[in-house]
């Protein structure tokens, strides 16, 4: 036996390792692909924070593909697990216990039963004293996410929502359908609109009671202002943060289902959540990245980016309160 390290227990996906934060001591090129290269669980005891996969795309409008995204954003992170997340002051690995819990399972062939089986298995995490962190799968799956919240909560939430679209499209109210979900959270009060935000807007919607920040105006009048008007609509509430990659550009996200010109870029994006610490933060989610449609991994890598950034900003909402 030696003291030395065994250089050959560097698979942090299943090993355990001896220091939660990041190190450079894992290959970036292989390896099994964790979130980040945390350790995949369902033994939640002590774990802050569980990074749960939905494979789902079946509700959407447009380009299919989304259910390639928790894959493609675990493979993507290993970069990004290589060194202490950018710019922020501490590591939210050392501030927090992160695992994976891998993938929600449901059966396509009953795609009625979907939502139920997505809200379960997120409930079933709340309810250990764990926060969520999802990784979509299409935006339909922010809506059984949301209910989960709101049953463990007992209340509506306000909604942090990046997004090209509202996805407050009128329907019969029953539609599995990532363009209208947010109109059926706000009518069944899982989801308080006059205390949520909508921001990097550039479709058009009927008016709701959600607040809208368009694209534009987070263009021409910056990241502070953008700061200050969400502060400002969520105040003290229990908040969710929900990020459709589509709100980047499609020059910083090509691959998602239905693009549109004219959005944030990827640091507008980081630069908005950096500075959002100290809100009531319950839950969060990254959506929509669509690999058969991404370049280079451009949308895998800024989802795995924007989900570590949600990260960070977790652990310094957690440490405020
Ligand atoms: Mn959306
Ligand atoms: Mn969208």
């Amino acid at each position: 036996m030696t003291d030395t390290p065994d250089p050959y227990r560097r698979e942090h996906a299943f090993l355990a390792r001896d220091n939660r934060a990041v190190t450079h001591d894992e290959q970036m090129y292989s390896g099994a692909l964790s979130f980040c290269r945390r350790r995949y669980a369902r033994d939640l005891q002590g774990a802050d924070v569980a990074v749960i996969g939905v494979p789902f795309d079946t509700a959407v409008s447009n380009r299919p593909g989304a259910r390639f995204g928790p894959r493609a954003i675990r493979a993507a992170s290993a970069q990004l697990a290589w060194s202490q997340a950018w710019p922020s002051p501490f590591d939210p690995f050392e501030a927090l216990s992160v695992v994976d819990w891998g993938d929600v399972d449901f059966d396509f062939g009953h795609p009625d039963s979907v939502p139920g089986h997505i809200e379960a298995a997120i409930g079933s995490v709340l309810q250990q004293g764990t926060a969520a962190l999802i990784l979509g799968g299409d935006h339909f799956t922010t809506y059984p996410s949301l209910a989960a919240h709101a049953l463990h909560r007992g209340d509506g939430i306000a909604l942090i929502q990046f997004d090209a679209h509202c996805d407050t499209g009128q329907d019969d109210g029953h539609r599995i359908d990532h363009g209208t979900m947010f109109r059926h959270a706000a009518d069944r009060g899982i989801v308080d609109p006059r205390h949520s935000i909508q921001v990097g807007i550039r479709t058009t919607y009927p008016a709701t009671n959600y607040t809208v920040r368009d694209a534009n105006t987070v263009h021409e009048a910056g990241v502070e202002a953008t700061v200050h008007h969400i502060r400002e609509v969520v105040g003290d509430r229990p908040c969710y943060v929900t990020f459709d990659v589509d709100c980047l550009d499609p020059a910083f996200a090509p691959g998602t289902g239905t693009p549109v010109c004219g959005g944030l870029s990827t640091w507008q994006a980081k630069a908005i959540l950096g500075r959002l610490g100290g809100l009531n933060l319950l839950g969060m989610d990254v959506v929509e990245v669509s690999p058969p449609y991404d370049h280079a991994e451009i949308t895998a890598l800024a989802g795995a980016s924007i989900a570590l950034e949600l990260l960070c900003l977790y652990a310094r909402c957690r440490a405020a309160r």
